[in-house]
């Protein structure tokens, strides 16, 4: 068990860097550099690396080919886990599992592993969905996370040690992670820097060694962000949650929208898929009587007509504080059928977890305490009024949400990383 500061703080991420660097941000390079500091020959870093990724090692004392004192010296320069366990939670027979994990300054993330047996054509999966930021200052009205409100950006060895925790899990029954998917808390082109870190790691054979095509990055339409992903080349799958293709609906929806609209992040999109070769996934989230009208999916058509993409249809999972439930199985199926007749390759997901609240951000919230109900009830009859403005056509007249500044993912520095020990 890492050693962390007991008591909740303010979410700050000041404090957290005062703290000492987490192993697992550690490159091949800076850990031999901090070796070769200290006199030491550079196969020292793969020792550190092979006990900190393969062999699931506990901490520094575990690994018996360090002489003791250099196992101390480690032990006081680095946090060998930057995420404690505090809480699992089962459904679907056992095939979901969500983990709570507690941080340094007391912030509770969330991550979730689903399992999926083998089937005729494809292997048995096991994906792990991360967690990029503390909340999200984002604030899709359906996501629990949302609800929130921003805590703070991850540190890289916070996202990479949601992953490690889950290896070390899975490896106890006998199998491995298969797939890696940022669609936990957080808007990771909102943290970009870091959650570039994170996949360069998690795609290094020397550390966690997954291919770039079995890792997802999630964005809600951060466009100077996914310009910057375009500019380094494919990387990852990505996967924009677009939920409507009309300006009036996405902007309370996903209130980003209001600053970057749907068409210049499917153009966004477009350009990522025409230089790196890759698919982009589309995410809608389907909400009973919001955006799955005939209107919406004839929208969508057209949107996406003749691009190379694919659209998964998600029944929204339910979260407490809102007026809304998920579309009912016949509309959603009517949904995929205007799509495909536009050619548009669709799929219709079955969401996980939804007994205990695997819905992005959700269970977090539930730690988080409730609100009072004329707060709830305020919230829940301003959606009303805004979704009903929404589908007359009218555009939210609302802010832009606060945290989302300008140049933001756009290569201006986010802050420090972690330091080098
Ligand atoms: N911020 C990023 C990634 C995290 S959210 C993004 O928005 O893409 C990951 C996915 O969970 C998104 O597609 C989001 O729309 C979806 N999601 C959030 N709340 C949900 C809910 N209540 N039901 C179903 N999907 C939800
Ligand atoms: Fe943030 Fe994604 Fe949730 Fe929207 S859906 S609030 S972007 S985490």
């Amino acid at each position: 068990m890492p050693s962390v500061v007991p008591t909740i703080i303010q979410p700050s991420l000041a404090a957290i860097l005062a703290l000492p660097p987490g192993i697992s941000a550690e490159t091949p390079e800076t850990l031999a550099a901090w070796f070769g500091a200290r006199g030491e020959p550079s196969f020292r870093a793969r020792q550190v690396l092979d006990a900190a990724w393969r062999t699931g090692a506990a901490g520094p004392d575990e690994i018996t080919t360090l002489p003791a004192p250099l196992r101390a010296e480690l032990a006081a320069a680095f946090r060998w886990d930057t995420v404690a366990d505090s809480g699992l939670q089962l459904s679907d027979g056992n095939a979901t599992e969500k983990a709570l994990h507690r941080l340094g300054d007391g912030v509770v993330i969330e991550s979730v592993l689903m399992h999926f047996p083998a089937g005729p054509g494809h292997r048995e999966r096991n994906t792990l969905c991360i967690s990029s930021q503390a909340g999200c200052a984002v604030g899709c009205p359906f996501c629990a996370t949302g609800e929130l409100g921003f805590g703070r950006d991850l540190l890289t060895s916070e996202i990479l040690d949601q992953v490690r925790s889950a290896a070390r899990r899975v490896a106890t029954r006998g199998r491995r992670l298969t797939n890696i998917v940022f669609m936990g808390m957080g808007e990771p082109l909102l943290n970009l820097d870091r959650v570039l870190e994170a996949v360069e790691a998690l795609n290094d054979p020397k550390r966690f060694g997954l291919g770039a095509r079995h890792i997802t990055v999630s964005t809600s339409g951060v466009v100077p962000g996914i310009w910057r992903l375009t500019a380094l080349g494919p990387q990852f799958t990505l996967a924009v949650s677009l939920h409507a293709a009309r300006d009036p609906l996405r902007d309370v929806l996903v209130p980003l929208n209001r600053r970057w609209p749907v068409s210049e992040v499917v153009e966004a999109a477009r350009e990522h898929a025409d230089a790196t070769g890759r698919r982009i996934t589309y995410e809608v989230t389907m909400i009973g009587g919001v955006n799955d009208t005939d209107l919406d999916a004839q929208a969508m058509a057209e949107l996406l007509r003749g691009d190379l993409a694919h659209v998964n249809l998600i029944p929204m999972n339910p979260v407490a504080h809102t007026p809304w439930t998920a579309s009912p199985m016949p509309v959603i199926e009517r949904f995929a059928a205007t799509l495909r007749r536009a050619g548009v390759e669709t799929t219709i997901r079955h969401n996980r977890g939804q007994e205990i609240g695997a819905a992005c951000g959700q269970l977090a919230a539930d730690h988080a305490g409730a609100p009072t109900p004329a707060v709830v009830a305020h919230r829940r009859e301003r959606l009303i009024v805004q979704s009903a403005a929404a589908l007359r056509g009218e555009r939210s007249r609302e802010p832009v949400p606060t945290g989302v500044g300008a140049g933001v993912g756009a290569g201006a520095a986010t802050g420090a990383s972690e330091g080098g020990g």
